[in-house]
Formats: C-alpha cells, sequence, structure tokens
C-alpha cells in the first residue's frame, strides 16, 4: 500500500537535486534518447507549477499507477471512483472520458471564452501541444490550466482511492481558478 502512496511521489525525489525539482533531468532519467515529441514544450512550459509538470509527464507517458495496471493486487476496485460509474479506471478514462474530470477542464477551457468538444486523452495532449509551440499568453495560461487540471484530477482520485476523502468537482475548479489568480498575480 506505502508503494502506491507513494506512487510519483519516490519517482519526483529522485529528480531534485539541491533541494530543487529540475525538470529536465526528469527527461534525461525517462527519456534518454530524448526523441523528437511534439509535447515537449507544452510540458517544458514556463510557469507550470514543478508538481503539475511531473504529474502531467507522466500522464502524457502514461505512466500514472491506473487501476487497469493493478500495480498494487488483485483485490483493487478498478471502477473510476470520481464518476462512481462501472467505468474501469485508465489514462483515457480519467482524462477525460470521466464526466468528473471532463466536467472541470470543460469549465475551465469555457472560462478562458474556449468553447470546444472534449477529445480523448491524445487529442487533448495534441491540440494542447500545437498551441504551446506559439508564445502567447493566453496559450501559457492555458497550459498551466491543463496541467493543473490533470494534476487535480489525479489527487483527487489519490485521495478518494487511499483516504475516503471526497471533494466534489465544483471546488476543484474553485481551487484551480483561485491558484491561477495567484499564479497571474506573482507574474505581474
Ligand atoms: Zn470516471
Amino acid at each position: 500500500m506505502r508503494e502506491v502512496l507513494d506512487n510519483g511521489i519516490d519517482e519526483l525525489n529522485s529528480f531534485v537535486s539541491g533541494g530543487k525539482f529540475s525538470i529536465s533531468k526528469a527527461y534525461r532519467i525517462m527519456q534518454p534518447t530524448w526523441p523528437k515529441v511534439p509535447w515537449k514544450q507544452l510540458v517544458l512550459l514556463k510557469g507550470l507549477v514543478p508538481k503539475h509538470q511531473f504529474i502531467l509527464l507522466l500522464a502524457i507517458q502514461r505512466r500514472l499507477a491506473t487501476a487497469d495496471r493493478q500495480k498494487w493486487g488483485i483485490q483493487a476496485a478498478k471502477e473510476c471512483v470520481l464518476c462512481e460509474t462501472d467505468a474501469v479506471e485508465t489514462i483515457d478514462h480519467l482524462f477525460f472520458q470521466c464526466s468528473h474530470s471532463q466536467f472541470i477542464w470543460k469549465i475551465l477551457l469555457s472560462w478562458m471564452g474556449l468553447n470546444k468538444p472534449i477529445g480523448s486523452w491524445e487529442d487533448e495532449v495534441a491540440w494542447m501541444a500545437q498551441r504551446t509551440t506559439r508564445r502567447n499568453p493566453l496559450y501559457t495560461a492555458l497550459g498551466i490550466t491543463f496541467a493543473a487540471t490533470v494534476y487535480h484530477t489525479w489527487i483527487e482520485r489519490n485521495t478518494r482511492r487511499f483516504q475516503q476523502q471526497k471533494r466534489p468537482k465544483e471546488e476543484q475548479v474553485r481551487e484551480i481558478v483561485l491558484m491561477l489568480h495567484t499564479i497571474g498575480q506573482n507574474c505581474k
């Protein structure tokens, strides 16, 4: 169980040097050959919160320990704890087939003036990657929001699975919006 609770965290610690998280060090370890990936600029976007950046990187690489991967034994329920349906928890379900995370991402997108249908995980990453190749404050904010959505979805999933605590999706939206305002303030 401990291994599960620490999922991501141990891995995260190994990329911290001198108390500072280094995403480029994480890259070198995780992708030593560093192929040209279309989402490179998305993950390296300036202004990303390091822990969000890290979870985003794991999600894109499908390295998050979702229930379908059964890292912690066969007893664990495979159903998604966010939408509480029979849907099996996979990366593709969590991002964003799941009604819980889809709600959050859709609200945040429309909050930023972008109304579009939510596609598959691959589609959303590709859509984001296209935009973060350009230096544009809106797209930078969009990238930060995307990483925050992925991070908060994963954390809520962990909290529900391992601490049996639940927060409504509206509260998560508020938390992300608040965080974005704080980042905006700090950038001024
Ligand atoms: Zn779900």
